[in-house]
């Protein structure tokens, strides 16, 4: 069922026409906005790899230590259910969105301020401010 998938970044496009390719490499997200979406819809599909490659080296949430990361992404993936994302607001190097999140019968849905880096033409996350 692969074929018709709507996007787990809930734009409601096909996979295929929005974050897939992002997340297969075959193209880099164009602006900001573009990689928070597909990095939101990555932790929703468990490519914790693309969440790490996407992370700034300089930012607060990089860890040198590639497999603990590894690990710890999967885990919040693996035990987060990811029903939505609200784009409250967008400027070129900054979204802030509520991801909607549930674990288990517990909402931990936030609100986030996120700043993106470009370098040498790819985006990157660099940090985020939450807010309930
Ligand atoms: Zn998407």
């Amino acid at each position: 069922m692969e074929f018709f998938m709507d996007c787990a970044c809930h734009s409601g496009l096909e996979y295929e026409k929005c974050c897939k390719p992002y997340h297969d490499g075959y193209a880099s997200a164009p602006t900001a906005l573009a990689l928070m979406r597909s990095r939101y819809a990555a932790y929703a599909l468990g490519k914790t790899e693309y969440v790490m490659d996407t992370t700034h080296p300089a930012s607060v949430h990089f860890h040198q230590d590639r497999s603990l990361w590894n690990k710890e992404l999967k885990a919040f993936s693996d035990s987060t259910q990811f029903t939505g994302l609200s784009i409250l607001e967008s400027s070129e190097d900054q979204v802030t969105f509520i991801a909607h999140l549930m674990q288990g019968s517990q909402d931990c849905s936030f609100c986030e301020e996120s700043l993106f880096k470009k370098v040498e033409g790819k985006w990157y996350y660099l940090e985020g401010k939450h807010s309930s």
